[in-house]
């Protein structure tokens, strides 16, 4: 064994350079994780066998066969995430590799954890319905709120109005592992493993939708902070007597650039005759279609997308100063604006943070990621936390 590794820490090498760096062959994974490539080809086989990963057919180039490439396996274990929100609820079935094989999304205009649990699961049994029980390795619910994910607990939810609500009570009935974690936490664990993040080690993923916080990764880990606290971005106040948020406070972010401040400014700008040919049509898909009038190029939007994305621009800054991420990700609602938000975004962070600035890019995996990245918690629990799993492994 290299770098003098025991077996159960080499396995978990191996298992995340090909989760980083998949397809890999074996000879680069020995490369990259100074193990022996007989270390790795003995590691790998067993990886083969317990159905973590899989070989990919290698092709043929002119210099002969290329070495046989190995990712994560999308056949032998399936997890389910679910995102849980006041209008819809999202669920995904995801390989270990983070394809999604399925999904489905309903709405709900209810929001009591009875009746939203009971929807989540009609959509869990409509997910599982044609799979092989067998291969689910669990159940991961990302929701917005200030959650204790150890003790299953929603301690309070402003979005959906609830307050104490232990989620093992309404989904024991659901009979795999559960996992559950705040949403902007969950979105950004599944864009470090599967989408914008892959292979980044310290990045921060902006949650932006009705509330405003950030993922925090540091050293490739999810930092949450000794009472799951960290990363309330909305609530860093960036105008001394501003506007009254929601958590009491004056001038906190949040009331500045959420998608209902958006959707606000835009209905009170058309009751004051402001000079657009915008006209909302369905109120469920308000901030949709203020995206879709921005885009063709409406003035009047453009100029509010301007404003938000000045502000929010500012409270990036501030966090880029202080932690140097090495990328920053746009995701959540607002996100769906795309270039509209990002480019005034971009702009206030050049006038007001200190070089080196980083990578800011929307999130890759849409409005999916919440979903994906709660099904990454049954995956992450599979793959680095079985240390039993990996002695037997290695010992067979
Ligand atoms: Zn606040």
């Amino acid at each position: 064994m290299g770098k003098g590794l025991n077996k159960e820490s080499s396995i978990s090498f191996v298992l995340d350079t090909i989760r980083k760096y998949g397809p890999i062959n074996r000879y680069e994974i020995a490369r990259k994780t100074s193990l022996s490539p007989a270390t790795v080809t003995n590691i790998t086989d067993k990886l083969i066998k317990a159905g973590f990963i899989s070989e990919v057919p290698s092709s043929v180039s002119k210099r002969g066969r290329k070495p046989i490439n190995l990712t994560l396996s999308n056949k032998n274990h399936l997890s389910i995430g679910i995102e849980i929100d006041a209008r819809y609820i999202t669920g995904v079935v995801i390989g270990l590799d983070g394809d999604v094989q399925k999904s489905e999304r309903i709405e709900v205009n209810r929001s009591t954890p009875e009746d939203i649990f009971q929807e989540t699961v009609k959509v869990y049994n409509s997910l599982v319905s044609c799979l092989d029980r067998r291969k689910i390795i669990g159940l991961g619910v990302g929701i917005p709120g200030l959650i204790d994910p150890k003790n299953r607990m929603v301690i309070f939810s402003a979005v959906l109005g609830w307050r104490d609500v232990s989620v093992d009570e309404f989904l024991s009935i659901i009979d795999v592992p559960l996992f559950i974690e705040d949403n902007v936490r969950a979105i950004t664990l599944g864009e470090l493993w599967y989408g914008a993040g892959i292979g980044k080690e310290n990045l921060l993923c902006i949650g932006a939708g009705r509330g405003i916080s950030a993922g925090i990764v540091i050293d490739g880990a999810i930092y949450s902070g000794p009472n799951d606290r960290a990363g309330e971005f909305g609530h860093m106040v960036i105008e001394k007597d501003g506007k009254k948020c929601k958590c009491g406070n004056y001038g906190c972010l949040e009331p500045y650039v959420s998608t209902e401040t958006i959707i606000e400014k835009v209905l009170e700008g058309i009751e004051n005759n402001a000079y657009t040919r915008f006209s909302p049509k369905d109120e469920d898909r308000l901030f949709e279609e203020i995206v879709q009038a921005g885009k063709e190029g409406d003035k009047f939007i453009l100029n509010i997308f301007e404003e938000v994305g000045e502000y929010l621009g500012i409270g990036i800054a501030n966090i880029i100063n202080f932690f140097n991420p090495e990328l920053i990700i746009l995701a959540d609602e607002l996100s769906k604006a795309g270039d509209l938000i990002l480019d005034p975004v971009k702009r206030a962070i050049r006038l007001h943070a200190l070089p080196p600035i980083p990578e800011i890019v929307i999130s890759k995996l849409g409005s999916l990621a919440c979903a994906v990245g709660s099904a990454t918690l049954a995956v992450k629990e599979l793959l680095y936390s079985k240390s039993d799993q990996y002695i037997a492994l290695m010992g067979r």
